[in-house]
């Protein structure tokens, strides 16, 4: 990355979530590498400016052609759309919290975004990238910006008429690759806005350009997402930002790969959508999920699964209850084999498996370990330090635990799990090993 030198600000944009249901471990995985590069540029000196969007209109749900992600969830829950919006929204901001992602400079919403958007497309229309139909709609012109596909390679005449478009009426574009800034309202009557092409809503990827290019001064060093988001949506937001500005927009698209859970892509049909709140249910520290996740490269597909996830929750304690016996002291230490790992293109595994073996060392001093650890903990996040609880069962909380591994010796799995469910709430972790169950303190 062309690194601004120390006085200059790092300007990063990470295109947040959709808010029309709570983020899946898969999301968190790619908020994290944003919370994870921030990490490292602040340990470096760096100074950062992170801005995240909140989308809360017009992200077109690839499942039910033409229909807005939120209006659909809002069918669904029968309430307001916005205020489908804020709850998923709020539950956003609690993941965040809860697995220790810093919080970025601002969150913008789309839907409080409209005006800008507007201007944005306006100086489309009068440079000659983007044009308005009778219907009301306006589009890009893809074929006015010359370096489309530089980042996905999906150049324009690879674009087959046919591949899928993300709204159904489209019958107005000018060319198949064209895409939607602003669409007309139709049939539509909620989350429309006046525009001076009539009433309207806005496309999904103008958000990110008028966001980026407005709250971090057209220049973007970083930009992140996932790997999903490459094509289209950052390709269509390049091809606008820099027909605004002239130059290129963003100097480093950083895309996170995908994560698997139990071997298959998360989604609603198969069931195996994981979130924050189901480790929470199943006793385990939410930070167990950025343990795990920081164990695999950013670059790599990574496929999750709940042993893995109970491994790291394991970890965890050992080392917080390591740092506690390692003393107390708030000195920290930079090492230097962690330090070049993280340059060397954020290689996490490489620092988690130094920890393991600093750890286990006979050559560190105790408090030496404790420094390393401390210092390591300001790029992981994961509360390294904080202390673990130890006070005795009650005797409701043994009677608890007895039922538990009895239902599970009888092979009852309904019982059992409303038994762990009751645990969990109780502060109490349970760990199924094959020498039967165990129990910790979350
Ligand atoms: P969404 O809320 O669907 O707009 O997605 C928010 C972010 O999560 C985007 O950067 C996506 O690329 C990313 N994302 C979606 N699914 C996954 C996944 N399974 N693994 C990693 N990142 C994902
Ligand atoms: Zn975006």
């Amino acid at each position: 990355m062309p690194v601004p030198n120390k006085e200059q600000t790092v300007n990063i944009y990470c295109c947040g979530p959709t808010v029309y249901r709570d983020a899946h471990v898969g999301n968190l995985r790619t908020f994290l590498l944003a919370d994870l590069i921030v990490r490292a540029l602040k340990m470096d000196g760096q100074k950062v400016k992170l801005i995240q969007n909140i989308t809360d209109v017009g992200h077109m749900s690839e499942d039910f052609q033409g229909e807005d992600k939120l209006l659909q969830q809002a069918q669904l829950e029968k309430r307001d759309p916005f205020e489908i919006a804020r709850k998923y929204e709020a539950g956003f901001h609690q993941d965040l919290k809860r697995i220790n992602i810093l919080a970025a400079d601002s969150y913008p919403r789309a839907s409080e975004t409209i005006d800008l958007m507007l201007q944005t497309i306006a100086t489309l229309i009068s440079s000659g990238h983007a044009y308005a139909t009778d219907q009301g709609s306006v589009y890009f012109d893809a074929r006015s910006f010359p370096g489309y596909g530089a980042i996905s390679g999906n150049k324009l005449d690879a674009l087959k008429p046919g591949h899928r478009f993300e709204y159904g009426d489209e019958g107005d574009k000018r060319f198949h690759a064209d895409w939607a800034l602003w669409k007309s309202a139709g049939n539509r009557t909620e989350m429309v806005w006046e525009s001076p092409w009539g009433k309207g809503f806005p496309g999904w990827h103008i958000e990110c350009t008028a966001m980026s290019l407005k709250l971090l001064d057209s220049r973007i060093d970083l930009h992140v997402g996932g790997i999903d988001l490459r094509f289209p949506h950052h390709e269509n937001e390049r091809a606008q930002s820099n027909a605004v500005i002239g130059h290129e927009a963003v100097a480093m698209w950083v895309h996170g790969e995908h994560l698997l859970f139990e071997g298959r892509k998360m989604s609603k049909s198969s069931g195996n959508v994981v979130l924050v709140q189901d480790l929470i249910t199943r006793g385990l520290d939410p930070l167990a999920l950025r343990f795990a996740l920081l164990e695999n490269r950013y670059r790599s597909q990574m496929d999750l699964t709940w042993a893995a996830l109970d491994a790291a929750n394991a970890t965890l304690r050992r080392w917080r209850t390591a740092m506690a016996t390692w003393g107390d002291s708030d000195e920290v230490i930079a090492d230097e084999e962690i330090t070049t790992a993280i340059a060397k293109d954020l290689d996490t595994p490489r620092v988690m498996l130094r920890l393991r073996t600093i750890e286990k060392s006979t050559s560190h001093a105790d408090a030496t370990k404790r420094a390393i650890f401390l210092h390591a903990d300001a790029l992981l996040g994961l509360d390294l330090n904080r202390p673990i609880e130890v006070h005795p069962l009650t005797p409701e909380q043994s009677e608890l635990l007895n039922s538990r591994a009895a239902a599970r010796i009888a092979k009852n799995w309904s019982e059992s799990d409303r038994l762990r469910d009751l645990l969990a709430l109780a502060g109490i972790a349970i760990n199924d090993g094959p020498d039967g169950q165990s129990w910790s303190w979350i």
